[in-house]
C-alpha cells in the first residue's frame, strides 16, 4: 500500500491520463510536462526508490524497462527518447514511489541540468 500521489492513482482514488496498464505496471501523463510527451511508468508495487529494490524485484525491474519501450512504441516515439529514474533527494526524486520517466517529442541535451 502507498500513500503517494502514484498509489492513490494505481488505485483509482485519484484521477489521471492512463495510456498502458498491465498486472505489474501502470503508465500515465505526467501533470507538469518537461516535453511535450512525458509518460511516468510505475510499478503497482510500491518500493519507495531504486535504492529499495532487491534482488526479489529483478524481474519487476525488466518489466518495467521493456513497459517503457512498449509503450514509448504505443505513443510514437520512433525517434527516440529520454528515459530517467530520480533516485533520492539530491537525485530529484519527489514522490516516494519508483517511477521511470520517458520524455520525448524534443530533441534532448547531453549533459542533463
Ligand atoms: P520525480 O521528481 O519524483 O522523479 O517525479 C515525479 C513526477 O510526478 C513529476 O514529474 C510530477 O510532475 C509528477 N506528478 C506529481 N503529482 C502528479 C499527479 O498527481 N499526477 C500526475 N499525472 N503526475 C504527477
Amino acid at each position: 500500500m502507498s500513500d503517494t500521489v502514484f498509489g492513490k492513482i494505481i488505485r483509482r482514488e485519484l484521477p489521471a491520463d492512463i495510456v498502458y496498464e498491465d498486472e505489474l505496471s501502470l503508465a500515465i501523463r505526467d501533470i507538469n510536462p518537461q516535453a511535450p510527451t512525458h509518460i511516468l511508468v510505475i510499478p503497482k508495487k510500491p518500493i519507495p526508490q531504486l535504492d529499495a529494490a532487491t534482488l526479489e524485484d529483478r524481474d519487476l525491474l525488466g518489466h518495467l524497462l521493456l513497459t517503457v519501450k512498449k509503450v514509448a512504441e504505443q505513443v510514437g516515439l520512433g525517434n527516440g527518447y529520454r528515459v530517467v529514474i530520480n533516485n533520492g533527494h539530491d537525485g530529484g526524486q519527489t514522490v516516494s514511489h519508483l517511477h521511470l520517466h520517458i520524455l520525448g517529442d524534443r530533441q534532448m541535451k547531453w549533459p542533463p541540468g
